[in-house]
């Protein structure tokens, strides 16, 4: 096993899993598990060497985020969402941020989705209006930000300021006056991943702060961060899979019925659920690493696989779930088992932006040769 995959394995088993239900109930962001990777350079995984990360891509951050699923999609979530801003920031950003992210000091996430925008994150509505010849005002109301007022930084989205296409995307120091997060967040599932609504009313950013060019936020979205985004998302529901799966198998191995001393296990029906949902969660896997393959060798079909790994874990992962559900019978409902939490964990990958409805449109339209949007 590699060095890093060792930390996160003890990271895992030490901090993350034993506090996996009290995050959920409690609602609670995971300080001390990021605390735990940053220390172990696992929050500056995809950071370049020269600035003091590990060097490691899109290959290895799956792995680390698969394996923190099994046992809490919440944290999971929140290190995708890390990953998928530090993409942007390694290419676009300022040395000083990529340092503190490479050296576990800096957290940071994605803020796309918008009240107007609502899942459409490539049209936001939010502006960047020029004050003097050196900042903007930012003004929006954010609709969902994983590790909302927890991160450091937000990735940010906007309407360009003055040139044309779809948006601009900048970092945005989270402690900046002018923002707030009026309402904390208490979702039915990943509920310690913060995702709160942000609101911004003309906060003063540096123009140095812009990831890219003005109105290049389209292009960056798809070309740079799809398939970072969508396969690591599409990997938190693999990781999720597995995790119901091993929680659902223990109970019906160790599950006996008094009258005749047989298990639960022993049931043909109760098998073939479990086998029926281990080849989804495999079918997923299968895409996943496929995906890992066409991005890697530049494949032409690398893009259709990335719209397709979302749509594919993502759907799984509810039927997965419900299968588990199923399979564990009225047991599933008490929180001891686990099953219960990961089946509303399991709920919201499909709803995040692209959701698989999105996703649907578009690999149809890939499919009939028409354009994305
Ligand atoms: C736990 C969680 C964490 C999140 N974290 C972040 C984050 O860190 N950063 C961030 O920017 N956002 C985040 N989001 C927001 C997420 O990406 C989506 O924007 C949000 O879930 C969309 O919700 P909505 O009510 O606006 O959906 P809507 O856009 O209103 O969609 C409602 C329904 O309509 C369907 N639909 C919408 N458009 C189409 C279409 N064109 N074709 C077919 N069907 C369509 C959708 O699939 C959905 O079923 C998070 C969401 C969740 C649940």
């Amino acid at each position: 096993m590699s060095n890093y995959l060792e930390l996160l394995e003890n990271i895992v088993t030490r901090t993350i899993a034993p506090q996996a239900a009290d995050t959920d109930r409690e609602a609670r962001y995971p300080r001390q598990a990021l605390d735990a990777l940053g220390a172990a350079g696992l929050l500056g995984l995809v950071s370049s060497k020269d600035i003091g990360g590990l060097g490691l891509g899109l290959a290895e951050a799956v792995q680390v985020v698969e394996r923190i699923a099994r046992d809490c999609p919440s944290t999971a979530m929140v290190l995708t969402m890390h990953y998928a801003g530090t993409v942007l920031i390694e290419k676009y950003g300022q040395e000083d941020v990529r340092r503190a992210i490479a050296a576990g000091r800096h957290v940071t996430t994605l803020a796309w989705s918008e009240a107007g925008s609502r899942s459409h994150f490539w049209a936001p509505v939010s502006t960047a209006v020029a004050d003097g010849a050196e900042h903007v005002l930012l003004d929006a109301r954010k609709s969902m930000v994983t590790s909302a007022q927890q991160a450091d930084s937000y990735v940010w989205s906007s309407r360009p300021v003055a040139a044309e296409g779809p948006s601009t995307l900048w970092l945005v120091d989270s402690k900046l006056p002018g923002l707030s997060a009026p309402q904390a967040f208490d979702g039915m599932g990943l509920r310690g991943n913060a995702s709160a609504p942000v609101k911004a009313e003309k906060v003063r950013v540096p123009l140095t702060a812009r990831l890219g060019a003005d109105g290049a936020g389209g292009d960056i979205m798809n070309g740079d961060e799809l398939p970072v985004f969508c396969t690591l998302i599409g990997t938190a529901s693999l990781g999720l899979m597995d995790g119901v799966l091993e929680r659902a198998t223990q109970h019906i191995t160790a599950t006996q019925f008094a009258e005749n001393s047989s298990g639960l296990a022993d049931l043909p029906t109760i098998r073939a659920y479990l086998a029926r949902a281990r080849i989804r969660a495999d079918q997923a896997r299968c895409l996943r690493d496929d995906t890992l393959a066409a991005l890697a060798a530049g494949r032409p079909d690398a893009m259709l696989r990335v719209l397709e790994v979302k749509a594919s874990a993502g759907e799984a992962a509810l039927e997965v779930t419900d299968a588990a559900m199923r399979i564990c019978g009225g047991a599933a409902f008490r929180k001891d088992l686990g099953v219960e939490r990961l089946f509303r964990d399991s709920r919201a990958a499909s709803v995040m932006g692209p959701t698989s409805d999105v996703l649907y449109d578009f690999i149809g339209r890939a499919l009939c040769g028409m354009p994305l949007a």
